[in-house]
């Protein structure tokens, strides 16, 4: 079992908001959330909205970044935003590799770490998204798949490491089945998995996964956040449909202080 580690909630907005939508939701998010201090609270937005991310939640305790970055720092990419673009608008975190890019946009585990390493250069925290499809869960290759997800991680030379672990490394073990779903895993099965998770990490550099915050993401809501974050190695959430309601966001940030 890993050491106690500061909770962390992630909402992701997905595709979804506007101006005067995400002006309501920050300012709701803001009065539900500015009180809680020992854990920590983000949302990761879409690209045109962390100017107004940074404009809204500057001031409070809540920390915000975005939904993906390029592996390309700058130059002749066109529709790409670098890390260091993203850094400048104060984000704290990236996701990375989260399944719907893995889906609609083909991005491999090689290309979402090349991402870890612009997102540790540019001193933003990843958070590396992982977790097998439906299919692969009931072939009982879901281990298999997310050991896979987690090798390339390995591969990061020794300069990319040490920037990597002074941003601090977030996994989000997401299982595909339970994405916009009806059903989030069993608490017991998603703390088998982060333990797994936690174990790979561990032969290759044990302070290293014992400093890592593996987060859960999947049908997170305010009914089964606390059986969740009761698990040992279960750091926080990764919340999509529950963080668009500042209500609904809060009970799941309360279930971790239970
Ligand atoms: C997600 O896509 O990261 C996610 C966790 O979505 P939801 O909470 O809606 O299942």
């Amino acid at each position: 079992m890993a050491t106690e580690k500061r909770t962390l909630i992630i909402g992701n907005w997905k595709l979804n908001g506007g101006l005067a939508e995400n002006e309501a939701r920050f300012k709701a998010m803001v009065a539900a959330l500015n009180g809680f201090q020992s854990i920590d609270i983000g949302f990761c937005v879409p690209y045109p909205y962390l100017f107004q991310a940074q404009q809204e939640l500057a001031g409070s305790s809540i920390m915000w970044g975005a939904q993906n970055v390029s592996q390309f720092e700058q130059g002749a990419y066109t529709s790409c935003v670098s890390a260091k673009m993203v850094a400048e608008f104060g984000s704290t975190f990236a996701l990375l590799g989260h399944s719907e890019r893995r889906f609609y946009t083909d991005e491999s585990s090689q290309k979402s770490v090349l991402r870890i390493k612009r997102a540790a250069e540019a001193g933003i925290t990843p958070i590396y998204c992982i977790g097998e499809t439906l299919e692969e869960h009931h072939a009982g290759h879901a281990q298999a798949v997310v050991a896979a997800q987690m090798q390339p991680l390995f591969d990061l030379d020794a300069v990319t490491l040490s920037k990597v672990k002074k941003v601090g490394m977030v996994i989000a073990y997401e299982p595909v089945w339970a994405i916009g779903a009806k059903e989030a895993a069993l608490p017991e099965q998603a703390q088998a998995m982060h333990a797994y998770i936690r174990t790979l990490m561990a032969a290759y550099d044990e302070n290293f996964a014992d400093s890592m915050r593996i987060i859960y993401g999947g049908s997170l809501n305010p009914q089964n956040a606390q059986a969740m974050f009761a698990m040992p190695d279960i750091d926080g959430g990764l919340v999509g449909r529950a963080s668009l309601r500042a209500e609904a966001f809060k009970q799941i940030c309360e279930a971790s202080l239970v």
